[in-house]
């Protein structure tokens, strides 16, 4: 097997036929052995169905069906435990990620890249929200850790074998692909391509769904905001402490008596902002390592057609 291709699919039905053509369009001329894998998260849709027919006609369709929603990471991981190729593909199941660049980014995976990701150039029909608040997320993310991870870019890329058993061997519960990837390292490059809106249907991501995927990311790829808690708590203490000198010196030598009402509400505030947040962030931390100590499987499947090894 030399090229597998992953594909998280939620609720994708009026996307799975035009992304099936579009998919063998691309790869047959490359004249290899490949698998698509579809992994369904939990869609409420025809998509499953959709999918098992594909897998009747087809023998190089391969599905994984989830107990429910899993979220699009976690999709992925589960494709990734499956694939049995050389090389992996990951694309989205709308068409944003064309397969048409699969064979491009192919030739540059021979030519000895284990990672390949594809940078967006420009993005259609997106909401000024969205881009910006990726782009705000990326630049943030970049800042506090070592590892630098590559802007504009989502998990469309190729990687290799290497890669694949890599990130199998990274336990973790929350899952964030892109910085795994990053933080793994071997020789990385990339092509650029302009992403096209989604073909039909409606985005799979909530908001809610994007603040979990982002505070998943800061959370398991850095420690800086837990020591940047410590550092504000250092920094409102030095503060507070010269103030207090200024406090008494006020009230010992100049003998002023001011009744200082507001100075006081505003430390008073400003110090249980400090705090609250401080602990917010410890929270974020601790849920996580109690989800990881809990040890549960990363994901259910109620149907499958690869067979156990
Ligand atoms: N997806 C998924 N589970 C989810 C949400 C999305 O598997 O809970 C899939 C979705 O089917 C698509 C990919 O992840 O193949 C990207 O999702 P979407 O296009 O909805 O996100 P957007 O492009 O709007 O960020
Ligand atoms: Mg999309």
């Amino acid at each position: 097997m030399e090229l597998s291709v992953v594909i998280p699919v939620y609720n994708e039905a009026a996307n799975i036929l035009v992304l099936y053509q579009r998919l063998q369009q691309a790869i047959r001329p490359m004249a290899i052995a490949y698998e698509l894998v579809f992994v369904n998260d939990g869609s409420t849709d025809q998509s499953l169905a959709l999918i098992k027919q594909l897998a009747q006609q087809d023998a190089q369709v391969r599905y994984l069906d989830f107990s429910r929603n899993f979220g699009q990471q976690i999709a992925i991981s589960a494709g990734l435990d499956k694939v049995r190729g050389q090389a992996v593909v990951i694309l989205d199941g709308d068409l944003q990620d064309p397969p048409e660049l699969i064979s491009a980014l192919y030739a540059q995976w021979q030519k000895g890249h284990d990672v390949v990701y594809a940078r967006r150039k420009t993005r259609a029909g997106e909401s000024f929200l969205k881009k910006s608040t990726a782009r705000f997320f990326y630049r943030l993310l970049t800042r506090l850790t070592r590892t630098p991870l590559p802007v504009d870019v989502g998990d469309f890329r190729i990687i290799s074998r290497k890669v694949v058993d890599t990130l199998k061997q990274m336990p973790e519960q929350q899952k964030f692909i892109r910085g795994q990837i990053a933080w793994i390292g071997f020789p990385q490059t990339f092509l650029e391509y302009d992403r096209p809106e989604r073909h039909q249907g409606q985005s799979g991501y909530s908001y809610s769904k994007m603040i979990r995927l982002a505070l998943d990311g800061i959370t398991s790829y850095s420690n800086l905001p837990l020591k940047m808690a410590t550092v504000s708590g250092f920094v409102v203490s030095g503060i507070a402490f010269l103030v207090m000198l200024y406090t008494l010196y006020s009230r010992f030598i100049i003998r002023d008596y001011v009744p200082g009402w507001s100075s006081l509400m505003i430390s008073i505030l400003f110090l249980g902002g400090v705090q609250l947040i401080a602990i917010g962030i410890i929270g974020e931390y601790i849920s996580r390592l109690s989800e990881n100590v809990r040890n549960r499987p990363l994901y259910i499947i109620n149907e499958t057609n690869i067979p156990e090894k």
